[in-house]
């Protein structure tokens, strides 16, 4: 395959970014591959510089659940832009995309937004922390909830995938007020928050893992998440930057039927504009600024063409039969992919699933939490991901991340995958 054009702007970009990249993933680095780069997206499909085409299931990371360029949403932006991008003083846009969060969202009464989804976690813990008095995060091992310091203790995503335990540049003083323990370990979790003298403000999860590759949570944690936050007085944070508008329109709040006290957003919020947002109890709202004293302010917040592109999808999401038919594409997919990797890697996988998000495991054991998400075997993931680039499926170039099914992908699209799939997985199983 020729790539000549995406590496001679790759070492040109190295040249003037870090790494050459704005985000550490998309160097590609522990799938043994430079990164392409990308000309223009339509549908399900990425077009790269060079002129391949690649089924695309990495969805920007979460946020194209309508697929690229979704008519609707592009319409949306157009007829915004044209009255100007942004203006720092309060729009209309803001209340229609807000009022569609909180009917959307059930715990969600109130909501701010921001411009990512770092942003909505480390302001709802700052609020959290302001609101109870408190100064302890509990976190998830192997969770992601953005790069802001207190959560690059046992982070997921990129830090996982890169093997930095943690990050230089973030004092002890802050990690020590982050606690990160196993997820969907019920006795770890008792004894954590029952310690008194942890002086704990919140719990903040992913209530689906997305960023150690896709875990799912026992019934019995998630409900022991709720029930001890809610009789401690624990504020519970549930970052659904990719759940939300995801695994339904309320996410996965209502997916599982369990509200959390605050939620952040981001990803599909901004239908592929940079948004963030986070909300909740109006009585643990009302402490932001300027109703309240815990400070929290963006100059481009709530800019108009992210609101635009916000309402136009969260529109299209919720057509009657939106998830539905999403969940009996991925479902059916999912299945597939399942008896492929039976035939050709008996024993040797592990398929995690929820709704339109998955990961597809080199690991012969269950994936519950982050210590068995390790075992999997990413020098095999690496291989694959290329086997399946040089036949234009686009994955995500890393084991510890989900694969997104999208509205746009087409049973042709899938059939397609799953095809460049089974000639993958013959070659990985030397057949
Ligand atoms: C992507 C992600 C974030 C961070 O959002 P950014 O917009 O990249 O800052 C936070 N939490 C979760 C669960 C995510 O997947």
């Amino acid at each position: 395959m020729n790539n000549d054009k995406s590496q001679a702007l790759f070492k040109k970009a190295q040249q003037y970014i870090p790494g050459g990249v704005n985000s550490p993933v998309r160097a590609c680095k522990s799938v043994g591959c430079d990164p392409l780069f990308v000309q223009k997206a339509n549908g399900a499909r990425v077009v790269d510089v060079d002129g391949h085409e690649y089924v695309d299931f990495v969805c920007s990371w979460g946020p194209m659940i309508l697929g690229h360029t979704p008519p609707a949403v592009m319409d949306a932006i157009r007829e915004t832009m044209v009255n100007g991008t942004s203006f720092g003083a309060p729009c209309a846009l803001e209340i229609d995309l807000a009022e569609l969060v909180v009917n959307a969202l059930p715990s969600v009464e109130k909501v701010r937004f921001v411009s990512s989804g770092t942003e909505a976690t480390m302001s709802a813990i700052r609020l959290a922390r302001g609101y109870t008095k408190r100064n302890v995060v509990v976190k998830f091992d192997g969770c992601y909830h953005g790069h802001a310091d207190s959560f690059l203790v046992k982070a997921g995503s990129g830090v996982i995938t890169l093997g930095i335990p943690g990050s230089p540049g973030v004092p002890d003083d802050i990690v020590k007020n982050t606690i990160s323990i196993p997820y969907n370990n019920v006795e770890v979790l008792e004894k954590t928050l029952r310690n008194e003298s942890l002086d704990i403000a919140c719990v903040i999860m992913e209530p689906v893992a997305g960023n150690m590759g896709v875990v799912q949570p026992s019934p019995e944690f998630m409900q022991a998440v709720r029930a001890l936050t809610a009789e401690l007085g624990i504020v519970l944070i549930f970052d659904e930057v990719i759940t939300g508008f995801r695994l339904s329109l309320g996410g996965a709040q209502q997916y599982f039927g369990i509200n959390p006290d605050l939620t952040c957003l981001g990803k599909i919020i901004g239908g592929g504009l940079p948004v963030g947002a986070y909300g909740g109890k109006k009585e643990i709202m009302d402490n932001i600024a300027p109703d309240g004293p815990v400070y929290q302010a963006g100059t481009l917040s709530g800019n108009p063409l992210a609101m635009a592109a916000g309402v136009a999808t969260i529109n299209e999401l919720a057509k009657p039969g939106f998830y539905e038919g999403l969940e009996a594409k991925a479902a059916g997919f999912a299945a597939e992919l399942t008896g492929l990797a039976e035939r050709y890697l008996p024993g040797q996988t592990t398929l995690n699933r929820v709704g339109s998000m998955m990961t597809a495991f080199f690991a012969s054991e269950p994936v519950v939490d982050f210590e068995s998400a390790m075992k999997a075997d990413t020098v095999r993931y690496g291989t694959h991901f290329r086997q399946m680039l040089s036949q234009g499926v686009w994955l995500a170039p890393s084991q510890f991340e989900a694969a997104f099914i999208s509205a746009a992908q087409t049973d042709a699209d899938l059939s397609f995958a799953l095809e460049k799939t089974e000639w993958s997985f013959k070659k990985l199983a030397g057949k």
